[in-house]
């Protein structure tokens, strides 16, 4: 209620709103504001209006909004993996290099597998990210000498008025949370180490599932990186030479021009335009396995990178085993489901109990 005064009730009364609604609708309207820091037109009042109530609508919803954009999220990815594959599987191979050379259906089937099955185990080792799963199903994992300690920190119910030090209290979880945990509006559940939301897998990212999102990745960039060479050659041999400036046929606007004049086919606006969605994928899915595979051999993942928080683990074995269980390269070549992330004694303190010391740059720290 920060930004309301109690000479704000008789003008919201006279607008036929009760005081909690513009209570609300206020606190949307500020949330607009720092969302339109700097698109000049946002600034204006009506539209900053407009954003404040589908703000408001959302929040009013959340309980059916919030998962219908994680379905909608994994949904889309999937319908574009599916596309790209099915174009390049039966028309721009076999158009290129004829049916014969284009029989390859142990290499699709593989990078198929690994898309759909760690997309699968994202979602399905969401449960290990959550705080109760490690105090109660999953409490083997953790250390003997320090699980009692951390079942005791991490209770539901109230706040445990005695150790405010080991962590915060999730009123939506109705839990004791540690530090290293955070809550996820969209998923609706504190995630233990947290990394971030994933709009395109349509989950949290954490300690259970970030081995499945970096597989998912690599699978992800080799994929689309195959799908790319053989729409390139494809564009370049039977579109491209068609017009003055070749590269222009990729520039989907462009593309699309010369579909409503009737100089293009509709296919081939779609395949300049599957051409950008693949190129881009390749590029931020490289991006982003460089940025996991940093924070993972630091110890820390992003969220906790920010806070300043001390590293998990002593040595690089230990951090890759705290994330991707023992041998943690087979992962990319089969997921290694049954092997649970390795906790030591360090580790489950850290993550649990305690979260202090910085440390950003030194690979081993203590
Ligand atoms: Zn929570
Ligand atoms: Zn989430």
């Amino acid at each position: 209620m920060d930004g309301m005064k109690p000479s704000d009730a008789s003008l919201c009364s006279l607008s036929g709103r009760s005081w909690n609604i513009c209570v609300e609708l206020d606190q949307m309207r500020r949330l607009a504001r720092q969302l339109a820091s700097f698109p000049p037109l946002l600034h204006h009042e009506p539209v900053m209006d407009v954003i404040s109530r589908v703000l408001f609508f959302v929040k009013k919803h959340k309980r059916i909004i919030y998962p219908v954009i994680n379905i909608l999220g994994a949904t889309y990815t999937l319908v574009m993996i599916l596309i790209v594959a099915l174009i390049n599987v039966f028309h721009t191979c076999p158009v290129l290099y004829g049916d014969d050379a284009c029989r390859f259906p142990i290499m699709v089937a593989a990078m198929f597998f690994q898309v759909c099955s760690n997309l699968f185990l994202i979602h399905y080792a969401m449960k290990i990210n959550k705080v109760s799963y490690w105090t109660k199903e999953g409490s083997f994992l953790l250390p003997k000498s320090v699980r009692p300690k951390i079942q005791e920190a991490c209770q539901e119910g109230a706040p445990l008025p005695g150790n405010p030090q080991l962590g915060k209290f999730c009123f939506e979880c109705n839990l004791n949370a540690p530090r290293r945990s955070l809550h996820c509006p969209l998923c609706d559940v504190c995630v233990l180490r947290c990394d971030h939301h994933c709009f395109l897998t349509g989950a949290c990212l954490g300690i259970g599932n970030q081995r499945y999102f970096v597989v998912w990745l690599a699978w992800i960039c080799v994929g689309a990186a195959y799908s790319l060479k053989y729409m390139t050659i494809y564009m370049y041999t039977f579109i491209a030479p068609k017009f003055v400036f070749d590269y222009l046929s990729f520039w989907v606007p462009f593309a699309f021009f010369k579909w409503i004049f009737g100089f293009e086919t509709f296919f081939n606006v779609i395949l300049a335009a599957l051409v950008n969605s693949t190129f881009w994928a390749v590029s931020m899915s490289s991006i982003a396995i460089g940025g996991q595979i940093f924070f993972i051999i630091k110890g820390n993942n992003m969220w906790d990178y920010r806070k300043s928080i001390k590293c998990d683990g002593i040595n690089l074995k230990e951090r890759f085993e705290l994330i991707f269980g023992r041998n943690w390269y087979l992962n990319f070549i089969f997921p290694q489901f049954w092997n649970r992330n390795v906790m030591t004694e360090e580790i489950a303190t850290n993550i649990f109990l305690i979260s202090t010391k910085t440390c950003r740059w030194s690979l081993v720290c203590m």
